[in-house]
């Protein structure tokens, strides 16, 4: 720390990402990137006249990336906001819906970016405990205190909520927003979307990292009533107007409209992942039923630690917690075949 560092910046605990090693290359399998490449018709938009027109500030209402994805989820311009990645649009939710005599809340287990942004903010927090099984308890959200923040399905334990107990949450927190974070949502089928026309306070932010391979262009969404959404533009505004870059803008656009290729590409990844958790199943592992495109598992007997370093060596990277509660476990993003099939054999020497 430094002499100038305000109070907030010392009582903060950054967020830690998961490793991104430039050293060498592995199997990478640790922070729920897409194993396959992004559509083709993203390659059109990284030309040379694209990148000459670097020079120009980018558009900052973001409109064809808008656009695009309006069109996709047959909503208007009106309900899409456009950030830097879904981090950069949570952290906008954070300053524009939480306020300093309310109590934000989430799970215990959880993202693990939510308590970072509601201390950087300086909110008050409480985390809630997940049942024994690691499920959410929705009794448990129905206190209408604070703003609501739920990944749906969660991180990293890949269980999801249906619609229907997402809407009790709603109903039950009539005078807050409830933000559910869809990251990784495309993998099952518990979208809140077709709540968004019913509820004002519902906020849903989804991104471009994870099913359309897009995590290294930044691109994530909001998608949310007339008036959250003005909101979200307002505090964007006051803060980093042009907060997506020029090719990202396009790239998101182009990745959205081409929907043969994100289907195709997202069904792989779903029977891949039933095959992974089959196959740590067969190894004797416990693997929680995931809705989204990690399985989190682990096996009885074995340190999560141990695990994670041993695959480490042998060149394959998966993300281990060090949180009480989950440090046994080890969260696996379902990549392609032979990467998973690299992952269980691997592991299958490990435990011998
Ligand atoms: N929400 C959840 C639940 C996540 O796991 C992640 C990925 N770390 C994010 C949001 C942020 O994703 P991005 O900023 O890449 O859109």
């Amino acid at each position: 720390m430094s002499i100038f560092s305000t109070d907030i910046l010392k009582n903060t605990d950054a967020y830690v990402p998961g490793e991104q090693p430039q050293d060498k290359s592995y199997i990478k399998l640790n922070t729920n990137e897409f194993p396959f490449p992004p559509s083709d018709k993203v390659k059109s938009v990284v030309s040379d006249k694209k990148a000459a027109d670097l020079r120009l500030y980018p558009d900052p209402t973001c409109r064809v990336l808008k656009q695009a994805i309006a069109e996709n989820y047959g909503l208007k311009d009106e309900n899409v906001f456009c950030g830097n990645g879904s981090d950069e649009v949570l952290a906008l939710s954070f300053l524009s819906f939480c306020k300093k005599e309310d109590v934000v809340v989430f799970p215990d287990i959880s993202y693990g970016f939510y308590p970072v942004f509601a201390s950087f903010f300086g909110l008050n927090y409480k985390e809630i405990p997940l049942r024994d099984d690691f499920l959410i308890d929705i009794s448990d959200y129905f206190s209408d205190c604070g703003t609501v923040y739920i990944a749906n399905p969660n991180a990293p334990t890949g269980l999801a909520l249906s619609v229907g107990q997402i809407e009790e949450i709603l109903k039950n927190n009539p005078n807050h927003v409830v933000v559910i974070d869809e990251a990784y949502c495309d993998f099952c089928d518990c979208t809140a979307i077709g709540l968004i026309a019913e509820y004002e306070n519902l906020l849903i932010v989804r991104t471009f990292s994870k099913s359309y391979a897009l995590a290294g262009a930044r691109i994530g969404f909001a998608l949310g009533s007339k008036e959250l959404i003005a909101d979200l533009e307002k505090a964007k505004f006051s803060f980093n107007p042009y907060n997506l870059n020029r090719l990202s803008i396009e790239i998101g656009a182009e990745a959205m409209k081409d929907r043969e290729y994100f289907e195709k590409t997202v069904a792989i990844i779903k029977e891949n992942r039933q095959k992974l958790t089959d196959d740590l199943r067969k190894l004797g592992f416990l693997v929680l039923d995931s809705g989204a495109n990690f399985v989190f598992a682990k096996k009885d007997g074995f340190d999560g630690e141990q695990l994670y370093l041993k695959l480490k060596e042998n060149g394959i990277l998966v993300r281990h917690f060090g949180k009480e509660r989950i440090k046994d476990y080890l969260r696996i993003t379902v990549g392609t075949k032979e990467q998973d099939d690299a992952l269980i054999n691997t592991l299958g020497r490990i435990l011998k």
